[in-house]
């Protein structure tokens, strides 16, 4: 091909030793950064996603300084709801948020569904953690500890939340995610994903997330309770979810995406289409358009002001520091508030129109 430039990559999967160089073609690696791209193997009933992320990675995680171990499971999240998101509906959000006992106390993500064909859906996460707990002889996901993860749709004003929880299970957030959708949604759902530093031969370095959802059409009528689960935990599996035909394909499926690499799935130096080609050609993947991603924050003056709302005046005071203001930063984007407390709460004295310092 003329045109493209020749570079190399190194990359270190988090957690791993192991160091990879690899021939790239940077025109490929931009093409794809940042995108969810939905497939469908007809032949087999299973829809997909494969999803890049790396911009947005490095734009979730510039935000805060956070230890390895707690970026990992971060980058994790994000490339989980990168996948989810888009295979949902949205007129709105879907958040996922995982809470657990030990070191790392929540880790929260927001996907906004894109307001148009073309348009970005947008992305934003951050992390709670007690780095006095964080214990460094552990994996990322032993940090987590007991806990749940859960799922929410908000679809908007006027419209009710969905929730769904499941504990935390398996060995990874991705587990949690199989388990989550074999037991809430009752579809058979698998996760292969990869995350870790790239450095590249010019000296930029950041975040690559990268991976393939699978998940089986919803079956007519299907509605599963077997006896005996034979998920982790005594949960639901993707087995007992599928009869024999459904799953011999299910299994086939998974045995192909078993073939997968990491650096295939963070790319760059295999194109998602061709990965699809690579990976499932029998089966006639089918590709849908592209959904880019970006990191984006929807918070504003006017959202902190409405989540102050409920507080008195008294609650208000307390908030106060001592140049009289009351001040609040956005956990997710370092946004940084400053407000007149006459104006704040339901008992403002002050109507925000008449407040001189926001006129
Ligand atoms: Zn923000």
């Amino acid at each position: 091909m003329i045109g493209v430039c020749l570079d190399v990559l190194i990359w270190t999967s988090y957690g791993k030793a192991n160091l990879w160089k690899e021939i790239m073609t940077r025109s490929a690696k931009i093409s794809w950064d940042d995108t969810v791209l939905p497939f469908q193997l007809d032949v087999l009933d299973i829809r997909g996603r494969v999803a890049r992320l790396d911009g947005v990675l490095d734009q979730v995680l510039s935000q805060h300084d956070y230890p390895p171990v707690v970026e990992a499971l971060v980058a994790e999240m994000a490339v989980l709801t990168a996948l989810i998101g888009q295979t949902m509906k949205l007129r709105w959000k879907l958040s996922l948020q995982v809470r657990g006992s030990g070191g790392v106390r929540l880790i929260a993500t927001d996907y906004y569904g894109p307001t148009g064909d073309g348009k970005p859906a947008r992305i934003r996460a951050y992390a709670n953690y007690n780095a006095e707990a964080l214990d460094a002889d552990s994996g990322g996901f032993e940090q987590i500890g007991n806990g749940y993860f859960a799922i929410l749709i908000d679809q908007g004003q006027d419209m009710t939340p969905y929730q769904g929880i499941t504990p935390i299970a398996g060995t990874s957030l991705s587990s949690c995610a199989e388990a989550y959708f074999a037991q809430s949604e009752q579809i058979p759902t698998r996760f292969s994903l990869a995350f870790g530093h790239s450095q590249e031969s010019d000296g930029k370095s950041g975040w690559r997330a990268g991976g393939v959802m699978l998940q089986h059409m919803p079956l007519a009528g299907a509605h599963v309770t077997p006896d005996e689960p034979t998920g982790e935990d005594g949960l639901l599996s993707a087995a007992d979810l599928l009869d024999g035909n459904a799953n011999e394909n299910w299994n086939r499926a998974n045995l192909l995406l078993d073939t997968v690499d990491q650096l295939e799935l963070v790319g760059p130096s295999i194109e998602p289409t061709q990965l699809l080609l690579r990976l499932f050609h029998d089966e006639g993947p089918r590709v849908f358009n592209i959904q880019p991603v970006t990191f984006g924050c929807t918070c504003s003056d006017d959202r902190v002001r409405q989540s102050l709302s409920i507080y008195s005046a008294k609650d208000i005071r307390h908030m106060t520091t001592d140049d009289n203001q009351v001040t609040a930063d956005c956990q997710f984007c370092g946004a940084h508030y400053t407000f007149n407390p006459e104006t704040l709460g339901f008992e403002a004295k002050t109507p925000l129109e008449n407040d001189p310092a926001t006129s």
